[in-house]
Formats: structure tokens, sequence, C-alpha cells
């Protein structure tokens, strides 16, 4: 095929309605008619990257192999495509001026007046460009953040009105998510939101090419009639996307709205062939027909805000349906543990204690790991969590009761947690952790090995502390082992405990890199480990 097409992906109304997940299913049905397809989220506040932002302003942050501290959605995208997503794929308003003031100061724009048109919307289509330049990708998927009418959101929208014109008929188009609320005092669907919306990205000059609606109920063949008149699209480019049980499946909900033939139609690329999801509807087979339930225990301090977690969630849909048991996510809130009293966290079967930063809740984390050790209960610890099970084990079976990381008590006696040597210097906090892809190499005949089949593995990161090495001898020594370790630095990434059921905690994050096609070794394990506990616990 000649050039990459592009499809942007606009939001109208209301903010949340999941523009990420109809980006990732057009995009998985495109992959499963055999285009090379990627997606690009574009964002438009300020900071240069998510990583300085608290869970709480904007859900998990996701890191890429690249090492790119990114949106949330783009963990969606890869669980959808199986497709790597890297640096390019999230661009923030932040990134657009840091490169353009750059460029600025080393006099490269040769003294003339720098400006949002045509200085920043340039190095916006610059950057929603690159991704199709080599040749590696068919189709390309821009999902612009926030909703139309923004303030912030106007030098994107311009640049896709640019970008429309300059790549000429047929090799664009506007994809625009609405919501059509229910009224239930009238018992309607209103469509005046939508046609509001539709005029205001018309002021911009952009006339939305595909309307995907979202809505509580099923949207009549008049309803549709009238949207298409009053937001000028045709009758099929209207596309209804009604709510849905899981994400899941919204790609066959698009396919049975047909928004992939209309998107390849005005695209002017074939589409005869019928998308081949036989792999992803075994996965929603499996999903939906579980065989057992397991209840765990997710110990955070972000725990009240779905989104904080997301993919360490969607491991675990993963990894259920590969194991054919339902996975009940019990949220557990490390600052207010219970465990005299009993109330939240007996009963589970298996406890996962989460990633994090700070001092806040880790004492309920610390108890929650002696929780699961003490009872022989399946437990997994990622990154921060994996650094908590090594205090625990350090103040309680070791005997040193002031065992902590330095990142909490900067001046204790047992520092058995303490920060990178390479990161001592760092004083800018942006993008400066310990990122991205990083070697493991794993100790035969250790649990892990078992879980991954192989021993050198590659696993994302996101830290700036480390087990200490210092206190190896005595850890394993008194029955901690560390059974994966970077193999150029010597940096723990893997310790468990080969006595106990199953007690894994890791410095890296595998839930990044759990997929439908490939759920993760570490998460299925998990999974199993907690399904044998349940039924034992019958017996
Ligand atoms: N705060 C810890 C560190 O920086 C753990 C980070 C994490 O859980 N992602 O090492």
């Amino acid at each position: 095929m000649a050039d990459t097409k592009y499809i942007f992906v606009t939001g109208g109304v209301s903010s949340s309605l999941g523009k990420g997940i109809i980006a990732a299913s057009l995009a998985k049905l495109l992959q499963a008619r055999g285009y090379k397809t990627t997606i690009q989220k574009l964002d438009p506040y300020i900071n240069v990257d998510p990583g300085t932002l608290n869970p709480y302003e904007h859900g998990e942050c996701f890191v890429t192999e690249d090492g790119a501290e990114t949106d949330l959605d783009l963990g969606h995208y890869e669980r959808f495509l199986n497709v790597n997503t890297s640096q390019a794929n999230n661009v923030t308003t932040g990134k657009i001026y840091q490169s353009v003031i750059e460029k600025e100061r080393r006099g490269e724009f040769l003294g003339k007046t720098v400006q949002v048109v045509p200085h920043i919307t340039n190095e916006i289509k610059r950057r929603i460009q690159l991704l199709g330049q080599n040749g590696d990708y068919d189709i390309v998927i821009t999902e612009i953040g926030g909703t139309v009418g923004d303030i912030e959101s106007l030098p994107y929208i311009e640049s896709v009105r640019q970008l429309k014109w300059d790549l000429g008929d047929h090799n664009s188009l506007v994809i625009h998510l609405t919501l059509v609320p229910y009224l239930s005092a009238a018992k309607e669907l209103k469509t005046k939101p939508t046609q509001h919306s539709v005029k205001t990205l018309m002021e911009s000059g952009i006339s939305a090419d595909i309307l995907v609606c979202r809505t509580e109920h099923e949207l009549s063949d008049d309803l549709r009639q009238k949207l298409a008149q009053f937001c000028n699209v045709k009758k099929e480019a209207v596309i209804q996307s009604i709510d849905a049980s899981t994400i899941y499946d919204v790609p066959n909900l698009m396919l049975e709205e047909g928004l992939d033939t209309i998107t390849l139609k005005k695209l002017d690329l074939p589409n005869d062939s019928q998308p081949d999801l036989t792999n992803w509807n075994k996965f929603l087979s499996r999903h939906k027909n579980p065989k057992a339930e397991v209840t765990i225990g997710l110990v955070g301090k972000y725990v009240e805000l779905q989104d904080s977690y997301k993919s360490i969630l969607e491991s675990f849909i993963h990894a259920g349906a590969e194991n054919e048991v339902k996975v009940n996510i019990r949220s557990i809130h490390s600052e207010f543990i219970d465990i005299e009293g009993k109330t939240k966290i007996t009963d589970l079967d298996g406890i996962l204690v989460a990633p994090g930063f700070g001092e806040r809740g880790i004492e309920g984390k610390i108890e929650a790991v002696r929780f699961a050790r003490e009872n022989n209960l399946p437990f997994f610890g990622i990154c921060l969590g994996m650094q908590m099970a090594v205090i625990e084990y350090a103040r309680n079976v070791l005997n040193l009761p002031d065992a902590n990381s330095t990142e909490m008590e900067a001046q204790t006696k047992n520092p058995v947690i303490d920060i990178m040597e390479s990161q001592k210097n760092i004083t800018q906090m942006g993008g400066t952790m310990r990122l991205g892809a990083w070697e493991c190499e794993l100790k035969e005949g250790t649990k892990v090995f078992e879980a991954y089949g192989k021993s050198t593995i590659s696993e994302r990161h996101r830290h700036r502390y480390e087990y200490n090495n210092k206190y190896k001898e005595q850890l394993e020594a008194a029955g901690m082992l560390s059974s994966g370790t970077n193999p150029q630095t010597g940096l723990v990434e893997v310790v468990e405990i080969p006595t106990h059921p199953w007690f894994i905690g890791v410095q890296y994050h595998p839930e990044y890199k759990s997929t439908v096609k490939t759920p993760h070794p570490l998460f299925i394990g998990f999974v199993k480990a907690a399904k044998e506990y349940a039924k034992n616990k019958k017996k």
C-alpha cells in the first residue's frame, strides 16, 4: 500500500466516554483484517508526561518498553493489539512546547516570531506523522484527549484540520465520539448534545466523518436518521456504542455496527475480507464462562480510584481467562488494614501488594505481607510491594525491627531497601527513574523460573530504590531467596520464599506486559496458586 492513512478520534459532550477503548477496538478490527495499525494519544495538558502526576489526577502511569511514562490508554492499545507502543505514541502539550521552545533557544527559527499557528501546530503535525513515516504502519489512529471546545484542545483540532487538508481525500478521517443521554423522566434519548458538539467541531473547520454515540439504550432507526441528517453524516456512519459488560466486548460490538467497514470505505481501502477474531473470541468465551472463583486482595493506597491500578486489574482478567476462573478483586486500602479485627484481609485466596511511592500506607502493606507469609496465602508483590516483602522479612524473620527503605526513613539503621547508586545525584524528578525494559536472569529450579519456563527475561521498570545486596546473605540464609537478578548490575529483581506455596515479589512491573494474546506468566501462576488455595480451603 502506498501511504499511511490517518484516523483522528475526537470527543464531545463529556469526558470519560471511552475514546481509548473505541480507538483500540477499531484498531483491533483493522488489525484482524490484516492492516498494520498503531494508536497514538495526544494529551492537551502541560505536564511533559504523566510520570509526575499523582494517580488520583490521571489514573495509572503506563510504561513502555523504551521507558516512556505515558497515559493509561496506551495500556489498552497494547493489551488489545499485542503490539508495543513507544515514546512516539504519547504526546502532551508540555512535550510540544518543550521542543518548540528548545528550538527557539537554539535560534532555529531565524528571527521569526514563534506562534501557536504555525509553529505549535507544525510540531503537533510532525509528531502525528512520525509514526507513519517509516512505512511500519498502514493506519495510524490518533486519539485527541479532552473534549472539543476545551481551550487547550484548540491547537490539536487546528492541526487535524490542516492535516486533513494536507493529506487530501481518502487519506484521513475524523471519528467523533459523543454521548446520547437518556432522560428517564421523559423516557427519551436526546440528540441535542451531539448536535451541539458536532457544531463546535465544525466551528473549527472540521466535519466529522463518523459519529460514535455512547448510549445506555439502543438507538432507534429514526434516531439514527435524525443524528445523520443534523450532523451531516451518512446514516451508516452513525455508530452506536452501547454500554458493555466488559471492554473486551467492544470490538465485536463495533464489528456488528460496521465501524471498520465504514472506516475502510471512507479511506478507500479494500473492505471485502472479514476480520479474523478467532483467538479474541476464544479468550472472551473463557472469560465469560469461568469454572471457579477466587478472591484476591489488592492492597494499595490509591484503591478508591479504579484507574490507579488499571494494568493490574486487566492482567487479572487475562490470567483469569487462562485459568478459567473468575477473579474477584477486593480493594484493600493500605492505610486502613485491620489484621486484628480480621475485617477485610482474611477470607482471601491471595494478596497482591501494589506499586507505589512514599510513606503513606506502608505499615499496612507490611502487615498484609506478614499475613500472607504466615498463613501460606499466595502472595504477589510488585515493585513497592516487593520492597515491602523484603522489609517484612527483615523485620519479622531476621529480627531487625527497624529495617526500612531509605525512601521512607532516610536514616534507618537497617536500609534493606536503598536508593540506587545511579539515582543519588538526581535532582530533576521528571522522567529520571530507572525506566523501561531491562533484562533479568532467573535461577533454575525456582518458582519464578517455573512460571516463565526460561532463564532470561526482560521486563519493564519504574523505580528509584532497590534491594540492598548487603543484606542478601542474611536474607537468603533465613529463607528469602533472590531468584532473579540483572545480569549486568546484580540488582535483585525477584525474591521468593521456597517453603511457601507461592510467595513472589518482583522489582519490575509485569502488569505492563500482559495482553489478551499473551497473559503474563506470573499473573497466570499467581491466579493458579489462588485457585489451589481456594480448592483446599473448601475441603
Ligand atoms: N517507590 C519505590 C521506588 O521508587 C517503588 C516504585 C514503584 O512501586 N513503582 O523504588
